[in-house]
């Protein structure tokens, strides 16, 4: 193409596009001049991270699922007599959450935390305005007790284990002294009787018991 037609070829493409632009004049504009106006969001989008802690039952999947470590979780088990009740959708729940922290400001939105939670109390919100010029602004903390709850749980559950570690033992020193009971009276009844009195279970024979074999030997 020549000079004239290479002119002529910027004349026809810039007519060509000034034609796209002047048919839009007339639309709506798409662009938010956000925050000074509210910006909508898209279903299911994946903003800040939001824990409904009264249905977690920290299983700890999410916490495993994450790929960059950004979910915490302590938890404590519940005594037996305390019933912590049922989530909304019916998993039983046994653990106190002692902790359950997120920070936002290393989550990469992959979504998997909220895939793998079995009781769907972990979701992603359409919330994305969160920026912060202080990072722990944007570390999260959902847990269910302070710090003189944690104590107080931790505290009966040891005292439980104690309870049941002190019923094991009077058990096992009631079904000795029975079985010592038993070994006597049943020695006490031999002589009246005659009888030799028969071996328990496992143990040696009496050495009465060898004299006789030996003697009809
Ligand atoms: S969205 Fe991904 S990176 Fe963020 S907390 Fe969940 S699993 Fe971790
Ligand atoms: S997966 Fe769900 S129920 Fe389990 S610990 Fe995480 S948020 Fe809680």
């Amino acid at each position: 193409m020549g000079y004239f037609g290479d002119i002529a070829d910027s004349l026809l493409t810039t007519v060509k596009g000034m034609a796209v632009t002047f048919s839009h004049l007339g639309e709506k504009a798409n662009t938010v001049q956000w925050p000074h106006e509210p910006a909508t969001t898209k279903p299911r989008t994946r903003g800040e991270l939001f824990n409904n802690i009264d249905d977690c039952i920290g299983c700890g999947n999410c916490a495993k699922a994450c790929p960059v470590d950004c979910i915490g979780i302590d938890t404590i088990k519940s005594t037996k007599s305390v019933d912590l009740g049922r989530t909304s959708n019916g998993k039983k729940k046994t653990l106190l959450l002692a902790r359950f922290d997120i920070d936002m400001a290393k989550c990469c939105y992959c979504g998997l935390c909220v895939d793998v939670c079995p009781t769907e109390c972990l979701i992603m919100t359409e919330k994305f305005d969160y920026s912060s010029a202080a990072v722990k602004d944007l570390y999260f903390r959902f847990a269910q007790l302070d710090s003189g709850q944690i104590a107080a749980a931790q505290e009966a559950l040891e005292e439980e284990k104690r309870q049941a570690a002190a019923a094991a033992l009077a058990k096992a020193e009631a079904d000795k002294l029975a079985a010592e009971r038993a070994k006597a009276e049943a020695e006490a009844a031999a002589p009246a009787t005659g009888e030799t009195p028969a071996a328990p279970a496992g143990e040696a024979p009496t050495p009465e018991t060898n004299t006789d074999a030996g003697s009809q030997a």
